[in-house]
């Protein structure tokens, strides 16, 4: 069941999309090689808690840490972790939700260490674009379709290839509502969009097969064959003004 916003409410859940978009910036700003994930984490929690707001990942189906960090072939779920450093050249996707007022905001960005290589600064490109030609689709009286169709339209003309394990969702009260997005589909399918949906928009894309696999931590997702992933996501909102993105700062 999908569960329509208040305007109202949605004032609400941009509080939070802010406080997570700018925890995201920060951390961003700040990452150079050496520093071990945990530490990044732990500017993620600080930021959010500072803000009077919570962690939304913290304790999601037992998840310790505040943000996931995910790292090269990692896709999604990345476990922050002291032993694990960041080093130049590597892609890091950093991805962050908080909890303030009753309501969830959740976003993701992919970061660059210093110089990476051309496949990896093509890979981040393309998918943050992907997100904006998704974005650019959600509209009142759209199939939710045209939505997914865009990302994976956008990523599979330019040679990279569509996570499908793993989907973009409703938010508000739960950090995770229906409908699910998936980054890949027909444009004419799914539920029509429309006045009040709030909607968490994820490419993650592949360098090269799509498929996954999953690490012995029970929570990391990478690419089976591990290539590299880029991983964006947005809170946007249906809004009597149009659409309205709630994590971009
Ligand atoms: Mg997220
Ligand atoms: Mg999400």
């Amino acid at each position: 069941m999908i569960i329509l916003k208040r305007p109202e409410e949605i004032e609400k859940m941009a509080m939070a999309g802010e406080i997570v978009g700018r925890a995201i910036q920060l951390a961003g700003e700040r990452l150079k090689p050496g520093l071990n994930t945990r530490e990044i984490d732990k500017w993620i929690e600080d930021y959010i808690r500072l803000k009077e707001a919570i962690p939304s990942f913290k304790g999601y189906h037992g998840f310790p840490y505040a943000s996931c960090i995910s790292i090269n072939e990692e896709i999604v779920h990345g476990m922050p972790a002291k032993n694990r450093r960041i080093k130049e050249g590597d892609i890091v996707s950093i991805d962050v939700g908080a909890f303030k007022n009753g309501y969830h905001a959740d976003s993701a960005r992919t970061f660059a260490i210093g110089t990476v290589s051309a496949e990896a600064k093509k890979l981040m490109e393309i998918t943050f674009q992907a997100l904006d030609k998704a974005i650019e689709k959600v509209a009142p009286k759209n199939p939710l379709g045209t939505v997914s169709h865009a990302i994976q339209e956008w990523v599979e003309k330019h040679g990279f290839s569509v996570i499908r394990d793993y989907v973009g969702h409703g938010i508000g009260k739960n950090l995770h509502e229906d409908p699910q997005i998936p980054n890949y589909g027909e444009p004419s399918y799914g539920v029509i969009l429309r006045k009040g949906m709030v909607l968490a928009i994820e490419p993650m894309v592949s360098a090269g097969d799509w498929r996954t696999d999953l690490l012995k931590n029970g929570w990391t997702a990478v690419t089976l064959d591990r290539s590299l992933s880029a991983h964006y996501e947005d809170t946007v909102a249906l809004c009597d003004s149009g659409v309205r993105n709630l994590t971009r700062v």
